[in-house]
């Protein structure tokens, strides 16, 4: 903003302490590009959380010129998103943290072609009528997973509790104690159980769970036989699962449901990628009658909850009253649409589907992409920190496959002594540099190792905006 000369301005002279301009001064001096980029109304509210903050400091007064550019930066931060990208070298692939999986550009234009104009979510384009939302991809999800019905929610998590209220309100879920767990914070399998209204029946011992365990238990107050991906921990040692298959054959016999809940659930067979195993959503409806799995985690779509399996079941959940409050947005079906179609050209997945290409780059393409960088970045870099490159491991992430870790390597960071607070050590140096690499434009995210910040490259596909972000570091500090 200019300065604008006015009459009625005190002259600057050195009679005593300097007073604060008035907020109607400050605007009238705002220049009109300012005018026109925020508007009087915002420049405004900024003059005056200006001034206040001054007055309520107490401190001494800055100049005129001063006060302008404090305003204008204010400004400038309070358009800044607070939902932005960021740069996930953590590691961890499927960040919960920094948005789970990455969309591939198929699904992004799906979902801004019906962002900003009308759709046909909910109507039939053949006949007129009124349509079903789920219809865009339920016939998709059937032909990829063998699936006879299938609905979409919010999150797995809406998609568990939509099962176990649809299916087993006011009756028994039976479920083996060694799969009674917590995922992420704070969606515990008991907690849910409860919550949707159905009385946990708990069988077997946490290490330890036999097909007699579930024989026993089944009776006429069983609403549900329930199987949870234990996702984020592993029993060893001395274990015991019933055969899933035999379980099968007793829920039939028995005439109750069986429901699995995978959590990630992966389309094709990881296996056949290189990638540790984990069970296909099409492999768990051969043994149970409904499963559920997350639409953002190895399926590499959208934040959604898919629930999978028998006409009949998936009539029940559809018609629950819980799934009008847990459905999703048009925008949801678009992205996840997109992804789906992808499947359909198994040849290119890999290289289509983000998730799926990120978890299959190897070590030693990896290391020569660190190798390549690291003098470019050491050049950003330099008064601050040392770079080099190292071996490392990633990790899936969201839960799958928590003890598989896959090869990788990462730009090492080693903070240059003598920045950061000295009191603090190289530890200190350490949450400075992070600090700093979190004020970029585009935040880079690493995670801390020793003294040093680890930059796994395995998730780096946009390295010149890598380097663009870097180039606007700070000097060090
Ligand atoms: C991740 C997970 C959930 C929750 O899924 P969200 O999509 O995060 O809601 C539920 N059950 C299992 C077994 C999981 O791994």
């Amino acid at each position: 903003m200019s300065s604008s000369a006015q009459t009625r301005s005190p002259p600057a002279a050195a009679q005593g302490p300097r007073r604060l301009p008035s907020v109607e001064r400050l605007v009238g001096g705002a220049a009109p590009e300012a005018l026109a980029a925020y508007g009087r109304t915002a420049i405004t509210e900024a003059v005056r959380a200006v001034l206040a903050g001054i007055r309520a400091e107490g401190a001494s007064v800055p100049d005129e010129s001063a006060l302008r550019a404090a305003v204008a930066e204010r400004l400038v931060a309070e358009r800044r998103p607070s939902l932005r990208p960021v740069f996930n070298l953590t590691g961890t692939v499927l960040h919960t943290n920094l948005g789970r999986a990455l969309l591939p550009r198929s699904a992004v234009e799906a979902v801004a072609a019906v962002m900003g104009q009308a759709s046909n979510l909910e109507f039939d384009l053949a006949s007129g009528a009124r349509g079903e939302r789920d219809d865009h991809v339920e016939s998709l999800i059937c032909r990829l997973t063998g699936a006879e019905a299938a609905v979409v929610v919010n999150n797995n998590a809406a998609a568990v509790l939509l099962v176990l209220n649809a299916l087993a309100m006011r009756k028994e879920v039976i479920v083996s104690r060694g799969e009674l767990v917590e995922i992420g914070g704070s969606f515990r399998i008991p907690d849910v159980m409860v919550r949707a209204g159905c009385r946990l029946r708990e069988v077997g011992t946490t290490n330890r769970t036999h097909l007699r365990d579930f024989a026993e238990a089944i009776g006429p107050r069983t609403g549900l036989v329930m199987k949870v991906h234990p996702s984020n921990y592993a029993i060893a040692g001395f274990t015991a699962a019933a055969d899933p298959d035999a379980l099968h054959g007793l829920c039939r016999e028995r005439g109750v449901p069986l429901a699995d809940d995978l959590g990630s659930g992966s389309l094709v067979d990881l296996a056949a990628y290189g990638l540790p195993p984990e069970p296909t959503v099409r492999a768990a409806l051969a043994r149970a009658d409904v499963v559920t799995f997350s639409g953002d985690k190895l399926l590499g779509a959208v934040q959604c909850g898919i629930v999978a399996g028998r006409k009949a079941l998936i009539a029940r959940v559809r018609k629950n009253p819980l799934k009008r409050a847990l459905r999703v947005d048009k925008m949801t079906y678009a992205a996840l649409e997109a992804v789906l179609r992808l499947y359909l050209h198994p040849e290119r997945l890999a290289e289509e589907l983000p998730t799926l290409r990120l978890l299959t780059r190897d070590r030693a393409a990896i290391a020569a992409r660190a190798r390549n960088l690291a003098p470019a970045v050491a050049d950003r870099l330099s008064g601050s920190a040392t770079v080099s490159v190292a071996d490392c491991i990633s990790q899936i992430g969201s839960g799958a496959l928590p003890v598989e870790t896959l090869p990788s390597a990462a730009l090492v960071l080693t903070p240059d002594a003598g920045t950061g607070d000295p009191r603090r050590g190289a530890g200190g140096r350490c949450k400075r540099l992070a600090e700093r690499l979190r004020t970029l434009p585009v935040p880079v995210i690493g995670r801390i190792s020793g003294d040093a910040i680890l930059l796994d490259l395995r998730t780096l596909e946009d390295e010149a905006g890598f380097l663009d972000s870097l180039a606007a570091l700070q000097p060090r500090g």
